[in-house]
């Protein structure tokens, strides 16, 4: 695939900085003895979910100040007496609660309104507030001075500019409705539902509603505004869509690069139809990719991916970043990780059907290629997160979460499960996941009973080993064959990152070129030796000739 692959959702301001230390052997220890801290994360903002968003922006002609109107539909599920939205600098002039104006605290990050008495109720709350925005919208000029307002939430900065229970774990449907100057094309999340301009010459503003009627957590929640103009690639994917009978996507450009496209883009319709054929049918109301000023090299907004401004300029987008965004619809976008040291559910899975889409698309060879890659990156690095379990509770700063371990490595752990358990249990175990989460939320133990169910055994060591401890196997493989008879082949593990088991597959390799395959199971131990029988002498042996197991190995002949 193309290189691409470094940049999904990297932030761009990181590159090129220092690396950050490597963490205390004590927070290693601390990571090693407490993998059940995973699953007992508080939640967010217990006993509050937010139903429904109601958000209507005003963009200025020029500038970053803004007006917001919010409505937000709350469900209260447990006792709490007051609902403590994120909201960040932005002032706030007045709050309603069921029409009724509210009292409330207001902190430099928080908004605090008290609910009447009780454990249970739907509560309409409105939150007027303006100001100038300094992230989450991101409003600049264009090179060509032209003003442009791009969301660009992940992880959490929904909250420079909406007023919302900033987590992943409370996901719900919204409805944008954006005014600006005529002449600004607005794409948003869902369907368009209307464009409607007033007034006159320098004075005309037009009013741009979408709805997204599938519930997605704020830091997918994007409005995109500018001088766009829309490419449209079709009807797509029939009879794959969940809610109309196919997918209509489209790219959305500054007129500059108009002439480039379709580009890539003419594969997108392929895309959407391997993935739906392989998950489930395509989860939203349509497709837009999106040229924008997300900091990331694409972000995966539901039904309207971003994508960095300068692969369009550069005319560098590959169809491996199309890819990947795209397998987020289904993966981080309608099955959402609930905690964020869970988000290898959303990057493993985008990596790993990124891949999968290149050997649909380019073969065999090329998908090999791509996961050796893959792991070679994994083994590649040197920084602070192969100290730490994919599964990272420890990590506080977010963005440090978009590394090897939660796209490549949670990648090849799905790419082991495959090649351990087949097709036909691997993709029945997806689709059984994703199908039970759709438009929900999921943790890594989810996903592990999907796949112990479709392989009637349990998974726990598996899991356990390969996200719940840092690292991967350091193996020597050696052998001999002085008896024709039998070849005997020892393997020692290191004790770097502690033992694993695993299935080693090898080619034994004739003098005259004839390939035998035979593989042995590795249990998790410092050594383990087998003899093998064997017909007439082996040249060489090849280890892990289809490039299924993460480790590293080296081969002595004895
Ligand atoms: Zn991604």
């Amino acid at each position: 695939m193309s290189a691409d692959f470094r940049i999904f959702k990297r932030p761009s301001m990181l590159m090129g900085m220092p690396r950050p230390p490597l963490p205390s052997l004590l927070a290693l220890v601390v990571a090693l003895a407490t993998p059940a801290l995973a699953q007992e994360m508080h939640p967010y903002r217990p006993g509050i979910d937010v139903l429904d968003y109601a958000l209507v922006i005003d963009l200025p002609d020029t500038g970053s100040f803004i007006r917001g109107d919010a409505t937000l539909t709350v469900k209260r599920i447990a006792r709490v007496d007051s609902l403590v939205l994120d909201l960040r600098k932005l002032t706030v002039q007045r709050v309603t609660l069921d029409d009724r104006t509210r009292r409330f605290v207001r902190t430099d990050s928080t908004i605090a309104i008290r609910l009447p008495r009780g454990d249970t109720g739907h509560f309409r709350v409105r939150i007027l507030y303006s100001g100038r925005v300094t992230d989450g919208l991101i409003a600049r000029r264009d090179s060509a001075k032209r003003w442009t307002y791009f969301g660009d939430n992940w992880p959490n900065r929904a909250r420079f500019w909406i007023p919302s229970v900033d987590h992943p774990s409370d996901k719900a449907t919204v409805t944008w409705t954006v005014r600006g100057p005529r002449g600004r094309l607005v794409i948003a999340n869902g369907t368009l539902v209307e464009t409607r301009t007033t007034g006159r010459g320098r004075r005309a503003r037009t009013t741009t509603r979408w709805r997204e009627a599938r519930p997605i957590p704020p830091y997918l929640m994007v409005i995109g505004a500018g001088p766009l103009t829309k490419v449209d690639l079709g009807e797509t994917a029939c009879g794959l869509s969940s809610m109309r009978r196919c997918v209509n996507q489209s790219v959305y450009v500054f007129p500059e690069v108009k002439k480039n496209m379709p580009g890539n883009f003419a594969k997108a319709g392929d895309i959407v139809r391997f993935f739906a054929s392989k998950v489930g049918p395509f989860p939203y109301e349509k497709l837009a990719h999106v040229q924008s000023a997300t900091r990331y090299g694409g972000m995966e907004n539901a039904t309207a991916i971003f994508y960095a401004d300068n692969l369009f300029k550069r005319n560098t987008l590959g169809e491996g970043i199309i890819a990947h965004e795209t397998a987020h619809q289904w993966f981080g976008d309608a099955v959402t990780e609930r905690e964020w040291p869970h988000v290898w559910l959303s990057e493993g899975f985008a990596t790993y059907f990124g891949a999968l889409w290149t050997q649909q698309a380019h073969g065999d060879s090329a998908f090999k290629a791509e996961m050796s890659r893959i792991r070679t990156e994994i083994l590649g690095d040197t920084t602070a997160p192969v100290t730490r379990p994919v599964i990272d509770t420890i990590t506080t700063e977010l963005l440090e979460l978009l590394n090897t371990n939660s796209y490549q490595k949670g990648g090849f752990v799905l790419h082991m499960l495959r090649s351990e358990l087949g097709d036909t249990l691997f993709f029945s175990a997806v689709r059984d996941y994703y199908r039970n989460h759709e438009h929900s939320t999921a943790l890594t133990a989810d996903l592990q009973q999907a796949f112990e169910t479709a392989a009637g055994r349990n998974l726990g060591t598996y899991f356990d080993q390969w996200l719940r401890r840092p690292g991967y196997p350091e193996v020597e493989v050696t052998w001999s064959d002085s008896a024709l008879t039998s070849l005997s082949i020892g393997v020692t593990q290191s004790q770097r990152f502690g033992y694993f088991e695993f299935p080693l597959k090898m080619s034994l390799v004739a003098p005259n070129g004839d390939v035998r395959r035979v593989q042995i199971s590795v249990p998790a131990q410092a050594d383990t030796r087998v003899l093998l029988p064997v017909t007439g002498s082996v040249e060489r042996i090849d280890i892990d000739p289809d490039i299924q197991l993460l480790a590293r190995i080296t081969v002595r002949k004895l």
